[in-house]
């Protein structure tokens, strides 16, 4: 349908775009990461503007994590294609996000059905399920929570489910879903879900978003094996 390739179109625009700012950005990034290291170092810095470089060092960390977590995405060279079990590698995504999940007290509860090989880009889609996950446990932030994450076989279909219980959305929101920088977060990226709608959308997936204010949200994900 119509939304759906708007999504489509903004995407490969996207990442035009992405792929030769990221290279663009990353080294000035690294040359002034270096100087200010050599200037934290120097004798005739003072305590204050020492902490001054240490706020600056931070957020050149910051934009450096922007650009690795997003780099997959913008480099058509860096397709990484393998026959893969699904399983193991959303056993691979939980594990890396336990921590933060810990962190926000959000318990995940999965359930993994076995042998789902198919042959997909294995960082992108790695990268996908931590931006839906992480989005999940954000959305219990304060309070806590369960995020349920289900995967199935189902006939010729792969069937995952993302479940939460926090803030949900608008159908307004829903639509927005996708389009670069749209974030609702004091911190976000907004980028997150722009690189989980290209990752299905190349799999030939479709992504269905069910989600009521206050309630909470599933992402119900199916992809053809
Ligand atoms: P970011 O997480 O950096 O804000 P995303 O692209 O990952 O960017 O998400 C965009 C926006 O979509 C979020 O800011 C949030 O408002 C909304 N959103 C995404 N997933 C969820 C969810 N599970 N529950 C509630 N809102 C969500
Ligand atoms: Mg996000």
């Amino acid at each position: 349908n119509r939304e759906n390739h708007l999504r489509t179109e903004r995407l490969h625009v996207m990442s035009e775009l992405s792929a030769s700012v990221t290279h663009e950005i990353r080294n000035p990034l690294t040359v002034t990461k270096g100087f200010l290291q050599l200037l934290n170092v120097s004798k005739t810095i003072s305590t204050q503007d020492k902490v001054y470089i240490d706020y600056s060092l931070k957020e050149l960390l910051r934009a450096e994590s922007i650009l690795s977590d997003y780099l997959a995405f913008s480099k058509p060279q860096s397709e990484h294609m393998v026959y893969s079990n699904l399983k193991e590698d959303m056993e691979y995504v939980q594990n890396v996000l336990s921590p933060f999940a810990l962190y926000n007290k959000v318990e995940i509860v999965s359930t993994f059905s076995n042998s789902l090989k198919k042959e997909y880009d294995q960082n992108q889609i790695k990268q996908c399920f931590i931006n839906l996950m992480k989005n999940g446990i954000e959305a219990m932030k304060g309070e806590g929570g369960t995020l349920y994450v289900d995967v199935t076989e189902q006939g010729n279909y792969i069937m995952i489910n993302i479940k939460d219980c926090g803030v949900g959305m608008t159908k307004d929101e829903i639509l927005h879903l996708g389009k670069p920088y749209y974030s609702n977060k004091k911190e976000g990226t907004g980028l997150g879900m722009l690189l989980v709608y290209g990752t299905i959308s190349k799999m030939k997936g479709k992504i269905d978003v069910q989600s009521k204010k206050g309630v909470g949200t599933t992402f119900t994900i199916t992809i053809p094996t």
